[in-house]
């Protein structure tokens, strides 16, 4: 029996709940049958409900289930399904929405829905569709079941796939054309222009074949979403304003902090200074902590003697 487990609802729960909508079979969606379930089992636990009564209930349900799953193939299961806005970007056809995939109705193009345990929702499988990329996006977990942030993007022959921006350490890497994009604010390293590109934010001496600049910084560090605005502030006065909302990957635990940069051109964080206790003079402006390293992590930043194919995007398997 399950017991103290939370009830989160996982990748498969959701397939199954959409798909037993599709099929018309409500009883197993209601929270409150399945709790009448539970306390059904506890009765039987305490030998106040007859086994046998139980189970024949829960076998008729069951058969009710598989004949009519039996009436539908995996992708013609009925539901409340969308037809995207975006066209095929292969044929030009109507892209429909299943219960697993957005598929087009014409070719053989279709995507998952849930890339990375994480479903991705109408309007944004639409972008991705229309602009071949959508990103950074949050709320994606590795088979470990760690949070992590990527940008999706359509490869050449039309596959999804997770882009963590892990090419622009390649050597060969293609040049970036700025031009158009609002520079954010200048480098504290070499002084040039800083730029927002994939996951980063980027000095525009840091990408391309000849670097001579190393400066950049996440759009998301450890789950803080950094707006362009905080970035102007730490280019323009040294620091963002206090961000509320990383977590942890040690503790999992949410903490405040602003980022900072460090002397060395380097972005760290600082932590808000402790609130002096009454009664006790402790510096009124709190004592600064040294900062730490705040870059993200890039899920896979093996470096390899051996030259990569200028596209390297990692297929829908993130390891980490
Ligand atoms: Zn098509
Ligand atoms: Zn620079």
């Amino acid at each position: 029996l399950r017991k103290d487990k939370s009830l989160m609802p996982t990748t498969k729960a959701f397939q199954l709940l959409t798909l037993l909508r599709g099929l018309g079979v409500t009883e197993l969606t209601m929270p409150e049958l399945t709790g009448e379930w539970e306390s059904k089992l506890s009765q039987i636990e305490r030998g106040q409900l007859d086994r046998d009564a139980f189970m024949h209930q829960i076998s008729k349900i069951v058969e009710q289930i598989v004949a009519r799953a039996k009436n539908y193939g995996a992708t013609t299961v009925p539901g409340d399904y969308s037809t995207l806005q975006s066209p095929c970007p292969k044929c030009g056809g109507l892209v429909k929405e299943n219960y697993k995939r957005f598929s087009c109705t014409q070719c053989d193009f279709s995507i998952t829905k849930i890339p990375g345990s994480r479903q991705l929702e109408v309007p944004e499988a639409e972008i991705l569709i229309a602009e071949r990329t959508i990103g950074p996006l949050q709320g994606f977990r590795s088979r470990l079941g760690r949070p992590f942030a990527a940008i999706l993007k359509l490869n050449d022959e039309h596959k999804l796939e997770f882009d963590f921006g892990q090419n622009d350490d390649d050597e060969n890497s293609e040049p970036v054309d700025f031009h158009g994009q609002e520079s954010l604010g200048s480098c504290p390293k070499c002084q040039s222009s800083v730029y927002e590109h994939g996951m980063n934010y980027t000095c525009e001496k840091a990408v391309g074949p000849n670097k001579t600049c190393d400066f950049r910084t996440g759009k998301v560090i450890l789950q803080q979403e950094i707006e362009p605005a905080q970035i102007r502030k730490l280019l323009s006065e040294g620091r963002t304003e206090l961000l509320t909302g990383f977590v942890s990957s040690r503790t999992r635990r949410k903490f405040k902090a602003y980022l900072k940069c460090g002397d060395d051109g380097k972005v760290g964080f600082e932590f808000e200074a402790r609130k002096p206790k009454t009664g006790d003079d402790q510096a009124p402006s709190g004592k600064k902590l040294p900062a730490k390293k705040a870059e993200t992590k890039k899920p896979s930043a093996k470096k390899s003697a051996t030259k990569k194919p200028a596209r390297t995007a990692k297929k829908l398997k993130p390891r980490q």
